[in-house]
């Protein structure tokens, strides 16, 4: 596996990070996952232009995107594979203890892993814990992800695949790695950002592509709805089976089918590169 570290291609086992880097120390760090069919990866300027925001709301240097797509294309040219899992990551840099923040500047590693599509069907579970969405941390997609390990452990302890949050009013936000629709009454809705999502990229695809509605919803909608779906970067859309205890009539019922059919043809033809 060849890794991109600084500037520069390496060997895995020669891409070293500091053991006082930020990003490790604190967790003072921003990225993004994004999938890459045969080299070609989706959507690479939206989650680049996420990754600068996420930086930003950090008080990180914005990322040189140059260097970031450079990154990208050498690190995909030189691991060959049908369907990878890019990632890239962007830290404070190393930080002598006690310091604020780097003093060479930000660590830029992109590595990429070989991934599966994801099922079509999937179980959630619901979890006691809160998104806080008044958090300065709030939508941004920070290397602080201790949280989402965490309930993800508690919905692979109960045979499922996702774990969802709810935010400190009690709304329905998101998943662990996923956003959340819900079918009521026929109709398509999504928790708003302000709910304190992330903005997914998928998410905003599936918005713009079937026209959900972006509606604060309690989290106990989730007994109610006659279809849930999650979307991320690798499931596209993937639709709930069972929610906790309840079992959904259809997964994928009719409205998770079409978005599913919707988003599979578009992605191929209407998206950025
Ligand atoms: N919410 C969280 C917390 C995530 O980590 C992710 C993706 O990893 C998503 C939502 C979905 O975002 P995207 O569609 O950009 O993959």
């Amino acid at each position: 596996m060849r890794i991109w570290l600084d500037g520069t291609l390496r060997d895995a086992d020669d891409a070293k990070v500091s053991v006082l880097d930020h990003g490790l120390t604190v967790g003072d760090g921003v990225f993004e996952t994004l999938k890459a069919e045969n080299g070609t990866p989706f959507a690479l300027t939206r989650h680049l232009e996420r990754l600068t925001r996420s930086a930003r709301g950090l008080g990180l240097p914005d990322p040189d995107l140059d260097e970031v797509r450079r990154a990208c294309a050498a690190v995909l040219e030189a691991n060959p594979m049908p369907l990878g899992r890019l990632r890239i990551t962007y830290t404070g840099g190393l930080s002598p203890l006690g310091s604020d923040r780097g003093e060479t500047g930000p660590t830029l590693v992109v590595a990429l892993g070989e991934t599966t599509r994801r099922p079509d069907t999937t179980a959630v579970i619901t979890v006691p814990w809160v998104r806080n969405e008044r958090s300065p941390l709030a939508g941004l997609k920070t290397t602080s992800y201790a949280e989402n390990v965490v309930a993800l452990a508690r919905a692979h302890r109960d045979g499922a695949s996702e774990a969802l949050f709810a935010n400190t009013l009690g709304r329905l936000c998101e998943g662990t790695g996923s956003n959340v629709f819900v079918v009521l009454d026929g109709e398509l809705h999504t928790p708003p950002v302000a709910s304190g999502c992330l903005a997914g990229i998928t998410r905003a695809l599936a918005v713009e592509w079937t026209g959900a509605r972006e509606t604060d919803l309690p989290l106990d909608v989730l007994e109610r709805a006659e279809e849930v779906f999650l979307t991320s970067t690798l499931r596209d859309v993937q639709a709930v089976r069972r929610v906790d205890g309840r079992t959904l009539a259809a997964a994928p019922g009719p409205v998770t089918a079409k978005a599913m059919r919707v988003f599979e043809e578009r992605a191929a033809s209407d998206i950025d590169p």
